[in-house]
């Protein structure tokens, strides 16, 4: 392709964009196609040789279209948003045309950079201390194995990535039975195996792990010849919005020695509005945090801020030549492989910029407030209509309900029927072993209106 032909496409593109987004009601929110359905439609085997732009643009349209689920539909009220605001869109054009692979200081400076800045306004805007520095991982999940690397190293005197674990203390992670499955993900290819993930039961209305419980399993896990590591709190869990004490679990840690990680993913980008913070009371006293700015705050996927009380821990734990530990901070110089377990990495900075400083933070906090207040709203006209029960009350945005008089299944077939209805979108959770439905308010375009309209949705198919 000529270079003059890629800018006749790429404008063609950009407007494709703009009606895409401004037309997105009137497209199902859940991709309607059944399984098979897409790949049917492509081509078996590669072409020898070259075909024409516009076909392939046809194509797009034709193949792909029909099979995507529209996560920027103002009416996806499933898992958790994964939002694209147009500036953060525009930013990663400009990143996908400049194609850095950013993994030292060198490979771009500009990258370096920027990300230290942006992860230190972000720090700023959620109120955490001066002492903590950041670091943009490309999933919570990544951020998460990370930080149980880091546990399990400091644990075994830095010892477990050179000896391996047979042999080694048998190490312990507590947790709570809230978290993600990242945790458990991160557990096992750390080596330290599901059967030492000690999950902590839960009380409450925010379904926060029991201190009392926790501090009873890290002595009794002692006196067995266990070696705890570290613990992982959540902030805003996947299923219902759980969160720990986390006051309580860092006075725990700190008697035990333990490392601290706070999985916020979600929930995290609510601590731009100061009164939220209140949900993670105690996090300046961490080790480590993660929250997803892909999520709700609108920096287009992918994008985790993993902030560091002592980023030195985590460079001692992953970094991969041994003589950077004698240069790191020498020459003020950060590269920011040495932060992360993949090596090759985007330049994935420049989207919080763009986005930023196109809103600024009042402008966001304003958009979050209002999916706090609807879905408080929401969650009280679903308790008063009587053909629905609210199961666990909204932690910020998120809440989860079931139609009453109905078994599992039933729910199961309720959500079903509403995703293939199409006019908006809602998964499931398990709440204390039954089936809940989930509802979440955080697409970057929703309004007030889309949620009255959610109401009639449900009242209706609810019957
Ligand atoms: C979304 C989510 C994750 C996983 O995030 P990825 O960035 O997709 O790895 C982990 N924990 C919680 C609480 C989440 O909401």
């Amino acid at each position: 392709m000529q270079w003059d032909e890629f800018s006749d496409w790429g404008a063609k593109i950009s407007q494709w964009a703009a009606d895409y987004h401004t037309n997105l009601r009137d497209r199902p929110v859940r991709a309607q196609s059944a399984p098979g359905e897409v790949a049917a439609l492509i081509a078996p085997a590669p072409p020898e040789g070259p075909q024409d732009m516009g076909e392939i643009m046809e194509d797009f349209e034709r193949v792909v279209m029909p099979g995507i689920t529209h996560w920027q539909h103002p009416r996806f009220f499933a898992y958790f948003p994964a939002n694209a605001a147009p500036p953060s869109m525009l930013a990663e054009m400009l990143v996908s045309t400049i194609a850095a692979q950013c993994m030292l200081w060198q490979t771009s400076p500009a990258a370096t950079e920027m990300e230290t800045v942006m992860l230190d306004w972000l720090r700023q805007a959620i109120g955490l201390p001066k002492h903590f520095s950041g670091v943009i991982q490309d999933s919570a999940s990544s951020a998460t194995l990370a930080a149980v690397l880091t546990m399990r190293e400091r644990a075994l005197n830095w010892e477990g990535n050179k000896s391996g674990l047979s042999g080694a203390a048998r190490l312990r992670i507590y947790c709570s039975s809230e978290v993600h499955t990242s945790v458990d993900r991160a557990i096992w290819v750390a080596g330290i195996g599901q059967d030492n993930l000690v999950r902590i039961p839960i009380s409450g209305g925010l379904r926060g792990l029991r201190p009392e419980v926790l501090r009873k399993s890290i002595i009794y896990d002692i006196t067995m010849g266990y070696r705890p590591a570290g613990i992982i709190a959540c902030t805003g869990g996947t299923g219902t919005g759980a969160c720990d004490d986390i006051a309580e679990v860092v006075k725990i840690a700190k008697e035990f020695d333990l490392y601290t990680h706070i999985d916020a993913a979600w929930a995290g980008a609510a601590m731009i509005c100061p009164e939220f913070r209140t949900l993670w009371a105690g996090a300046e006293g961490v080790d480590s945090i993660v929250f997803n700015p892909h999520k709700w705050l609108g920096a287009q996927f992918d994008c985790s801020a993993h902030f560091l009380a002592d980023p030195l821990s985590l460079v001692k734990t992953l970094a991969i030549k041994p003589e950077y530990l004698k240069t790191h901070g020498h020459n003020g110089l950060i590269n920011y492989s040495e932060w992360s377990v993949p090596l090759g990495r985007r330049f994935r900075a420049l989207k919080l910029w763009f986005l930023l400083r196109s809103y600024g933070l009042e402008a966001l906090r304003t958009r979050l407030r209002n999916h706090v207040a609807w879905a408080e709203e929401l969650a009280e006209k679903l308790r008063g209509n009587g053909r629905f029960k609210i199961v666990t009350e909204p932690t910020l945005s998120l809440f989860t309900f079931r139609v009453v008089g109905i078994d599992d299944q039933a729910q199961i077939d309720f959500v079903n029927r509403v995703n293939d209805d199409g006019r908006m979108y809602i998964t499931q959770t398990e709440v204390d072993g039954a089936i809940a439905i989930r509802f979440q308010i955080g697409q970057f375009d929703v309004t007030k209106a889309d949620i009255d309209f959610a109401f009639n949705v449900m009242c209706e198919i609810a019957g």
